[in-house]
């Protein structure tokens, strides 16, 4: 079988991980800073980092509508963190001073920004997911919560009850990071959602 194509958001935050991470279980992987290069991919992840300026820049590089036709043309996308952030419909608590936050407006899910504290309130934790045999380690970095889900939307891990992993067809958004601790399943579950692409 061919190695699927998949890119990574290289335009600020933690994608050198996710390269590494999705190189372990057989992804070409690919760094996806403009429209072109996104052409002959099945999925794409949208890193951790700062939603606001991976948001403006994937404006001003013309992505936003790019990553959109590629999700309508078929493409799996997983948003980690701030990349749950920039997939989601709704989004609450952007601070005043960061404008307008930019979103992919893609999956029906609503986010709370910094949910679980500050810098300071980052954390580690063992999470329970939906079909995986044993817990999984979970990195918190000023981490969102979603809110709400909406129908459709299948929510595959909780923290304290708050829902900090979510899956609707092939898009799949997760409030932290789950390429900082070298376990691989999150990310072989996401190249189970990627198809090849419908169009080269
Ligand atoms: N707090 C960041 C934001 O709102 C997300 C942090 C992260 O991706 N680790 O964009």
């Amino acid at each position: 079988m061919l190695a699927p194509n998949i890119g990574v958001l290289a335009l600020q935050g933690a994608f050198r991980e996710h390269k590494r991470l999705l190189s372990t279980v057989g992804a070409n992987v690919t760094e996806v800073r403009l429209p072109q290069q996104l052409q002959g991919l099945s999925g794409l992840i949208l890193p951790g980092g700062e939603s606001t300026t991976i948001g403006n820049l994937m404006v001003e590089y013309g992505l936003v509508e790019a990553i959109q036709e590629f999700h309508a043309a078929g493409g799996a996308i997983f948003g980690t963190c701030a990349g749950a952030i920039l997939l989601a419909r709704t989004i609450h608590g952007t601070p005043p001073q960061s404008g307008v936050q930019p979103s992919l407006n893609l999956m029906d899910i609503t986010v709370q920004r910094n949910a679980f504290g500050r810098q300071v309130d980052s954390f580690r934790t063992t999470l329970e997911i939906s079909g995986f045999d044993s817990p999984f380690p979970a990195v918190f970095i000023r981490a969102p919560i979603i809110e709400a889900v909406g129908e459709g939307v299948d929510v595959l891990a909780r923290h304290q009850g708050q829902i900090v992993l979510a899956r609707s067809g092939n898009l799949m958004a997760g409030s932290f990071h789950p390429e900082l601790t070298g376990d691989a399943r999150i990310h072989q579950l996401f190249l189970s959602l990627c198809r090849e692409p419908q169009r080269a």
